[in-house]
């Protein structure tokens, strides 16, 4: 392309992105185009012959908006999702712009060493070890597979395995050990290592979620190899596990501790939260996600390990054409890929943006929100909050008996049907229960009211239903 048709592109691109983060306030959260309507404006044959570049990036506009989730707004409570915020989006169009590599610092010096300095920021903000090494990776998925993969190594090199040179076939045997209400990523990430399914042992956990550390500890005094995965916010009650007890078992034992903490290890950003992480800086590996409560744009995650050495016996990749400077930093030698997209740049400009005091007013904010609109709810007859609201999550119940899960669903149902807030369901201790999650950086006040105000009138209309169905006696 030539300089001449590269402006008009690009300046037809920032302007349907300041049209849609700024255009529409009231834009419902829910896509208008979900099941097989999100295909409409995709779908057709493989195109023959080009066309003009302006032409395609407004087809790729026209096609994706019916079907997206406003998850930028403030109206969005459903899952874990940050909501990418401004400062993050335009690094990354930078990132984008400037086509970097950072595997090596050969490859990408710029791209390198803003990781590096926004590792360094992260270990200070989330007080780690300030000697561990961090690597940069999609999401907390992968975030988790290095940390596990760096434990595996590890654990088999202390009784004399090399699991690098010679693979785990035929390795003596790793015990995984995990909390009953662990994130469905970590088992899909033990996989990819080598642990199926059925050789993970799960520990007990609480109504919380809570791992229950007694029932770690019983497990563990067999000794031998192991890995043990705890975590810093559970996917539905935001619950911590208690990590001072599960360090002192694993330290006992010989295990590898990794700790999952997605998003709750920004608890350690907030002086108001940090109490529930007491104990976590104790583990041997950590995992998160930029792109959650940082609100980055996907994606965005990153592992931290305490050894470095270990990190990178894990996860280096070297090959003859790619020099390998020892003084300088090779964000390759942390992550599971070589080439990949530069994403220390977006990190490092909302670190720099928000800075210290900006991430723990927004993570006491998020926590607060969700302890008002707690309070709001539990008043109200026939609505139960099932979890111990720590942090930024909740999980409601609409109705008792038999009808329970009914009418908790019919309440989803309703709520995304007036579609003037999202949220969604999960199954929690045996129920059909509504996710709230409070995480995306524009929710204020304002938003958890009305939150409140369209869960209580869905729920009004449900249980009216259900009272027309049910004649009193
Ligand atoms: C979101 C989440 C994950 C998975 O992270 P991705 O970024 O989706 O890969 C793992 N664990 C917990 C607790 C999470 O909240």
């Amino acid at each position: 392309m030539t300089t001449h048709e590269i402006e008009p592109l690009f300046r037809t691109a920032c302007e349907l992105a300041v049209r849609y983060r700024t255009g529409a306030p009231n834009r419902p959260p829910r896509a208008a185009a979900v099941d097989q309507e999100a295909y409409a404006g995709f779908a057709g044959p493989v195109p023959e012959s080009g066309e003009a570049a302006i032409t395609t990036l407004t087809a790729l506009a026209a096609a994706a908006g019916p079907g997206l989730h406003d998850t930028t707004g403030d109206r969005f409570f459903g899952w874990i999702i940050g909501a990418s915020h401004p400062v993050g989006v335009a690094a990354d169009w930078l990132t984008s712009t400037w086509g970097q590599n950072p595997g090596l610092h050969f490859s990408g010096p710029a791209g390198a060493a803003a990781e590096k300095v926004a590792g360094d920021w992260l270990l200070d903000l989330l007080d780690l070890p300030r000697e561990a090494s961090v690597g940069f990776v999609t999401g907390a998925t992968m975030a988790n597979f290095t940390g596990l993969a760096a434990g595996r190594s590890e654990v088999l090199r202390r009784v004399g395995w090399d699991v690098e040179a010679d693979g785990l076939q035929g390795a003596p045997r790793v015990r995984v050990l995990l909390g009953e209400a662990a994130h469905s990523t970590v088992f899909a990430a033990l996989r990819y290592l080598g642990f199926g399914r059925n050789q993970i042992e799960t520990v007990e956990a609480d109504a919380n979620g809570i791992m229950d550390a007694d029932d770690l500890g019983r497990r563990l005094s067999a000794g031998g190899p192991a890995l043990v995965v705890a975590q810093a916010g559970q996917i539905n009650t935001g619950g911590f596990d208690p990590f001072e007890e599960i360090a002192a078992h694993c330290r006992r034992a010989g295990a590898w501790l990794h700790v999952d903490g997605a998003f709750g290890l920004w608890a350690r950003a907030c002086p108001d939260r940090y109490r529930l992480t007491r104990g976590l800086e104790l583990a041997d590996s950590w995992a998160s996600d930029a792109h959650k409560w940082l609100q980055a744009p996907y994606e965005s995650g990153f592992v931290i390990v305490r050894d470095r050495a270990v990190h990178r016996r894990a996860m280096s990749i070297s090959a003859s054409y790619l020099p390998s400077q020892d003084w300088c930093h090779n964000p390759a030698d942390f992550s599971p890929e070589l080439s990949r997209r530069a994403r220390g740049f977006a990190i490092w400009a909302l670190l720099k943006h928000l800075g210290r005091d900006g991430i723990a007013d927004m993570v006491s904010r998020h926590c607060a929100l969700a302890r008002r609109i707690a309070a709001r709810l539990a008043r109200v007859p026939g609505i139960r909050v099932l979890n111990d609201v720590v942090l930024n999550q909740l999980v409601v119940t609409f109705g008792e008996g038999p009808h329970g899960d009914r009418m908790t669903r019919e309440v989803i149902e309703e709520i995304q049907r007036r579609n003037a807030v999202f949220v969604e369901g999960a199954r929690w201790q045996g129920r059909e229960v509504v996710r709230i999650s409070v995480i995306s950086a524009p929710l204020n006040g304002t938003s958890a009211d009305r939150l409140c105000e369209e869960i209580l009138a869905a729920w009004q209309t449900v249980e009216a239903r259900q009272t027309a169905a049910v004649p009193a006696q």
